[in-house]
């Protein structure tokens, strides 16, 4: 069973748990991104078993009137096996979102990943005219070269500064560099894209941005955040803008509560203090 302290980033154990917690969050106009957690998987069966997952949890989100779509690591599908691996049970997942209107989230893994996890949202986004999203990392010195391809796509874009560890050959390894690379990227995205740009960021200085960016180029647009982080500045940010939380369910919960717990001081002290039940 998932503890208290877990709660706060983990919405339970069964996809249940995320579509109530989804439901929740709706009543506040903050639409849900539901992931299943698991990733790295090298043997097949895990993988078919996450993809079966996410079918049984389209089959949930299509029984209920909610503002929820899905989000997908690749290498939860097969990526770590094969390429054929992951795009096969990543089109079965598209396929069936497709057909009763969810959309999907590809989320993005490390620089190794991003050739074929682009080839692939590109492939399922021209197959299904859009429907589909793939995020986009700032830390990576490729990403503007991405994004011009990109542009004329249908479907979203989510630009984050990125979460992995990447060598200084591929990637800013400078925190102020890379939020300057944020912010041209970001600039470029609302002058060029025409549709489908989300901001997975809770950074103040970018969402102020994104909104001036609205302004100026009148592109529109969505902010994601995290479950668990500045919520109460998610939902007075829904009052005006459209605004989706990143819901993680399932029982490979631990590593990703301790991600988040260790990543900033105030989660750490949280942790320790509902730890020691203060
Ligand atoms: P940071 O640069 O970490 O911090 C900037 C400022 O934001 C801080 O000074 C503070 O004011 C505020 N802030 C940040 N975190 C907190 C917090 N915990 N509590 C309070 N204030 C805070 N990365 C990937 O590599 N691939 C993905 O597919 C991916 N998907 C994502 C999806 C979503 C919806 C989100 C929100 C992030 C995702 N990320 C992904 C993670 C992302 O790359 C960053 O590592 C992460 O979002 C931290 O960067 P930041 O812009 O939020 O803020």
């Amino acid at each position: 069973m998932i503890p208290p302290i877990a709660r706060r980033f983990v919405a339970g154990e069964s996809p249940n748990g995320a579509i109530e917690h989804a439901k929740t969050i709706n009543k506040r106009d903050v639409g849900a991104i539901v992931n299943v957690l698991g990733e790295h998987y090298t043997d097949p069966t895990q993988a078919e078993q996450d993809a079966e997952e996410y079918l049984e949890l389209l089959e949930i989100i299509d029984g209920c009137e909610n503002r929820i779509c899905i989000s997908v690591k690749p290498s939860q599908i097969g990526l770590d096996i094969d390429d054929t691996a992951f795009m096969n049970n990543l089109e079965r997942i598209v396929d069936v979102a497709a057909s009763q209107d969810t959309f999907v989230w590809i989320d993005m893994e490390d620089h190794t990943t991003t050739d074929v996890t682009l080839d692939a949202f590109e492939t399922l986004t021209v197959k299904h005219g859009g429907g589909v999203g793939v995020c986009v990392q700032a830390n990576l010195k490729r990403t503007a070269t991405d994004l011009e391809r990109l542009a004329s796509l249908p479907g979203k874009i989510r630009l984050v500064k990125g979460a992995y560890d990447e060598p200084a050959t591929v990637a800013y390894r400078d925190k102020a560099r890379v939020n300057e690379e944020y912010r041209d990227l970001m600039s470029f995205m609302f002058e060029s894209f025409r549709s489908g740009i989300a901001i997975g960021s809770h950074d103040p200085e970018m969402i102020d941005l994104a909104s001036d960016l609205h302004r100026t180029y009148g592109t529109e647009f969505e902010l994601q955040m995290l479950m668990g982080v500045r919520d109460d500045a998610q939902y007075e940010l829904a009052l005006e803008n459209d605004v989706f939380q990143y819901v993680p369910y399932g029982d490979r919960w631990l590593s990703y509560f301790y991600r988040r717990a260790m990543e900033r001081k105030e989660n750490a002290l949280f942790a320790a203090r509902a730890i020691l039940g203060r």
